[in-house]
């Protein structure tokens, strides 16, 4: 079963020094920069583009297809963004991929700036992770030194410099063009798309906003090349991913495996479900994705046939949920969290998400009424789709997804607290 992992970049995560520029350059760091830099930036961007890499950070459009849709140069300022503003509850891999390996996301910003034409770059990073702040911080000025950043990047005359910006701890400013605002120093809030970055972005320059996994991918690409990435997968999901498993497995952690592997096969990676519980139910990605069930551990995890299930591939944040766990005191908890992170531009999301928390937090306290259930999956109908941006959306999928198959469980908030049904003792993690 373990050769199911494929290990890259998290492949030396438990070597000593692990994120030093000696460490990276042990296993290869900065080789794959020395090939770009041989390569037209054209080239460079076609590699990318056949290896059909699709965005980690969520959505999963093709990375390849968003750099081409930039703007075509005309002599001022490009932009690359790296989106590390991780917080989608359950999401944890780009944050270790910073602490155990900057240099693999440092070195695929540079190679992907020279691609794009961009002389300056951005890593946006949550404000809260001051420790991967500074790794970061240490990792651009170790790159520095040895001369792969800067006005003359591996003595080929090439330009790249990285500014890291620390965010101020508002989940929105994961949002694209919410987060160009804050790096403009504005408070973040979604722009209209379109236009979308690649044509007006930071500073109204065009721009591409990436996730880190995929900009770290990008040596990879290039040192191997595209049919080596398109090996792993599927047809339409090339490639691998962290998957990160979290809640009531036996080991939870990072596990690195071509896209399309199946929950079962990651459950038991994992060291199976905690000694004698079996599994409630699980998010493929993240809270903002519909939930899933025992019925679902099938599927293969890969953007697609997550879709064709009824949900989303996300982060692929798997938050695994046993027999103990409320269902209704777990989407509450995620409601809260929407509530609370609403940025308050379009109405369906602010009011919306703010009547969601009262009638959860009723249903939870065991003091439901008997139309609320209704009245949760009318008001989710009218945030979605009607909502300014994702968020809004991401609001209602664990609702109407959790109402879907536990239904009982909601019924029976009108007149018993799910602390009872569930004692949170028993579950651990409520
Ligand atoms: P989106 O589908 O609107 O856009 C995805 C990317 O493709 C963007 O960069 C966008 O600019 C680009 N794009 C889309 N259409 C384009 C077009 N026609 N021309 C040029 N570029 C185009 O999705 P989104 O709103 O940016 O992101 C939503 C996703 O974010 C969700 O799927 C969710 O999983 C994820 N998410 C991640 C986190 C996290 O912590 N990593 C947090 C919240 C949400
Ligand atoms: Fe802001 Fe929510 Fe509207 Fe997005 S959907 S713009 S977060 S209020």
């Amino acid at each position: 079963m373990t050769d199911t992992l494929t290990p890259i970049l998290t492949k030396f995560w438990d070597a000593p020094q692990s994120w030093t520029l000696a460490t990276y350059e042990q296993h290869d760091g900065y080789r794959a920069l020395r090939k770009a830099l041989d390569m037209a930036p054209a080239d460079v961007l076609g590699a990318v583009k056949d290896s059909s890499i699709r965005g980690r950070g969520g959505a999963g459009f093709p990375t390849g297809m968003k750099w081409s849709f930039m703007s075509p140069p005309d002599g001022g300022p490009r932009y690359l963004v790296v989106n590390a503003d991780e917080s989608e509850p359950g999401t944890c891999k780009d944050i270790p991929l910073m602490m155990a390996n900057p240099h693999a996301l440092i070195e695929g910003v540079i190679i992907s700036s020279y691609a794009i034409g961009c002389e300056h770059a951005f890593i946006y990073l949550r404000g809260e992770v001051v420790h991967v702040y500074r790794r970061l911080l240490r990792a651009v000025e170790e790159a520095r030194a040895a001369g792969y950043l800067g006005d003359n990047v591996g003595g080929k005359g090439v330009k790249v410099n990285i500014t890291v910006h620390a965010g101020a701890g508002a989940y929105i400013c994961g949002e694209e063009t919410a987060l160009l605002d804050s790096l403009e120093g504005r408070r973040g809030q979604p722009r209209l798309k379109p236009p979308f970055p690649g044509a007006a972005g930071l500073y109204a320059r065009p721009t591409s906003v990436n996730n880190v996994e995929s900009i770290a991918s990008v040596p990879g690409i290039i040192l191997e090349g595209p049919d080596w990435f398109k090996g792993m997968g599927t047809e339409k999901s090339t490639g691998f991913g962290i998957f990160s498993l979290s809640g009531h497995v036996a080991n939870p952690g990072q596990f690195e495996a071509p896209l399309g592997i199946t929950m079962r096969e990651l459950i038991e990676l994992a060291g199976g479900m905690r000694q004698g519980h079996k599994l409630k139910f699980w998010t493929p990605g993240g809270s903002s994705t519909p939930i899933f069930t025992e019925e679902h551990l099938d599927v293969p995890l890969d953007f697609d046939s997550v879709a064709a299930a009824g949900s989303m591939l996300g982060t692929r944040a798997l938050q695994v949920f046993d027999e103990t766990v409320s269902v209704v005191r777990a989407v509450s908890r995620w409601t809260d969290f929407y509530a609370h992170e609403s940025c308050g531009k379009c109405t369906p999301c602010r009011e919306g998400t703010w009547w969601l928390r009262q009638i959860m937090n009723r249903i939870e306290n065991g003091q439901g009424t008997q139309d609320d259930i209704d009245k949760l999956v009318d008001i989710c109908d009218n945030i979605l789709g009607r909502s300014f941006c994702a968020l809004g959306d991401a609001a209602t999928s664990p609702i109407t997804s959790a109402v879907k198959y536990f239904r009982e469980e909601f019924e029976a908030g009108m007149h018993t607290p799910a602390h009872v049904l569930f004692p949170p003792e028993k579950s651990v993690l409520f």
